[in-house]
């Protein structure tokens, strides 16, 4: 085992992100197996120490950052343990690095599905916070791959949970070595990472994904795969009109299966203004729906019917490799172009993040446009997952009196979503920085309720403390 005390060997453990700047740690262990991480739970019982999981650092949510006590850094658990090619399966240890485990898995000629958006993650932060990625439209969340976690306490036990042999029963889920109650809220049928998950009968391995390190060390994993995918092409459609850009998205997945999209995203007028010095290609004045099909002669002419159908006044389309790389880069320069800007000028950007049932996607989408309409003076854009009624709503206030009023918006959305069926979490968890808005979204006893499962895992209440809720909900309960 590894142990890193000197400041600054440990200081970058203290980001991830977010800008969540209140982290403190005396030291970081890094554990080479699962003995060792038992260990190291076993010291931080026994002397009442906090311990927060640390996967590779990419989430937004300050979630592997502590405020107190020490960091277990998963990053030495880093093997692929077995491949199975013929069942599609694969074990791996909680700190192999997405993009690696893609490209060795990719000499088999397989896949896996959840491919999500920043490949430098490791697996288990991805299960940790139920990682959605780039073709999350055609394949759903992390959660839906994975089969099989094995998960060591503070207590020292290990549990190990496969999919389809654990359900929720008369109120509890039953774990052998205890019960758990089945909250009183349940996880709306949306996109969500927001708390534990919660269904009537639901699988005992849904509460542990997305439960953002509170519960257990993730060690290893058994995940399901899918053969590579057949070629794509990317088709970005220009359009005028930001108006009726729900009813445009509602016919497209009218046409979902005959069209096999991987990917549906919406792109406003402002976004796009982000990206014209890199991409000189977007007309003046525009917004854009970029999809992402199956590379087929016939699929395309069909988009190229949709394109004008919709009044697209200008579409391009990458279905060679180079130009298949340029429009994947079109996609992926949007997040990094914000952050530099925010950066630049020295504001904090105020994160809308929630996602509706589809009914009820154009009242999500209208709200918002008259935010923004109301709101001019914020600079403010609306981009991403729209195939999944789930869009980004940045807002980059100026100065105090924005920022109270972006402040404002933000409850104001998740109560919409909420008040629609949906949520106001489809991606990221809620980490350090978003309790009071979970509150909102669930209710206090909603809260207690997570405690209360939390302190039956981790009885000893030191780990990953402050995440999802504040650690004095613990003694609530
Ligand atoms: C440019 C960019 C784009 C992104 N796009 C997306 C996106 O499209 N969709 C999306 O969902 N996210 C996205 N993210 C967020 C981030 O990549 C995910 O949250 C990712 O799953 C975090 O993984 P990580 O290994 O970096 O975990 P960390 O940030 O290190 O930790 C995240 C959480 O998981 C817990 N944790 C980590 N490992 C374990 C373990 N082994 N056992 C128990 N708990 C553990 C930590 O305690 C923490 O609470 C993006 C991030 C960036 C920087």
């Amino acid at each position: 085992m590894k142990l890193k005390e000197k400041i600054d060997e440990i200081y970058s453990y203290l980001e991830d992100s977010s800008n969540f700047k209140a982290g403190k740690v005396d030291k970081v262990y890094i554990p080479e197996n699962e003995e060792e991480v038992c260990d190291i739970l076993e010291i931080c019982a026994k002397t009442n120490k906090p311990i927060t999981i640390s996967g590779a650092g990419t989430g937004t949510v300050g979630g592997r950052i502590p405020l107190e006590g020490d960091i277990l850094s998963t990053e030495a658990l880093n093997k692929i343990i077995n491949l199975s090619p013929e069942e599609k399966t694969a074990s791996l240890q909680a700190g192999v690095i997405v993009d690696d485990f893609l490209k060795y898995i990719e000499n088999f000629n397989l896949f896996y599905p959840p491919f999500p958006t920043e490949r430098t993650a490791f697996i288990g932060g991805n299960i940790s916070t139920n990682a959605s990625g780039e073709y999350s439209f055609k394949f759903g969340p992390t959660r839906n791959y994975v089969k099989r976690i094995k998960l060591i306490l503070t207590t020292g036990k290990i549990l190990e949970i496969k999919r389809g042999e654990i359900f929720e029963k008369n109120g509890f889920i039953d774990y052998g070595i205890f019960k758990v109650p089945l909250p009183s809220y349940r996880t709306p049928d949306v996109k969500s990472s927001a708390g534990y998950y919660s269904k009537d009968g639901m699988d005992g391995i849904d509460l542990i994904i997305g439960s953002e390190g509170t519960l257990g060390v993730i060690t290893e994993v058994e995940v399901s795969l899918i053969e590579n995918l057949p070629p794509r092409f990317i088709m970005i459609m220009f359009l005028k009109n930001e108006e009726n850009i729900p009813q445009i998205i509602k016919k497209i997945k009218g046409k979902k299966d005959e069209l096999e999209i991987y990917s549906l995203e919406f792109f406003d007028k402002k976004a796009l203004l982000f990206l014209k010095n890199d991409f000189p290609f977007i007309p003046d004045d525009t917004c854009a729906i970029y999809i992402e099909g199956k590379n087929e002669i016939k699929k395309i002419e069909k988009w190229i019917e949709i394109s004008e159908e919709i009044a697209a006044i200008d579409t391009v389309i990458g279905e060679d490799p180079h130009n298949y790389k340029k429009l994947i880069d079109f996609r992926h320069r949007l997040p990094e172009n914000i952050n530099s800007y925010f950066k630049k000028i020295g504001t904090t950007k105020i994160a809308v993040d929630a996602a509706v049932p589809e009914s009820k996607f154009e009242d999500l989408y209208m709200f918002y446009r008259k935010i923004i309409q109301e709101n001019s003076e914020i600079h403010s854009i609306l981009f991403g997952h729209i195939g999944e009624n789930h869009l980004h709503f940045n807002l980059f206030p100026i100065n105090e009196r924005q920022k109270e009023i972006s402040y404002k918006i933000y409850e104001e959305s998740v109560k919409k979503a909420v008040s629609l069926g949906g949520t106001g979490f489809a991606e990221h968890g809620i980490g350090k920085i978003k309790h009071k808005y979970l509150e909102i979204m669930y209710g206090k006893q909603a809260i207690l309720d997570m405690a209360r499962i939390k302190k039956i895992f981790d009885p000893y209440c030191i780990l990953s403390l402050d995440n999802i809720f504040p650690k004095e909900y613990l003694k609530l309960v």
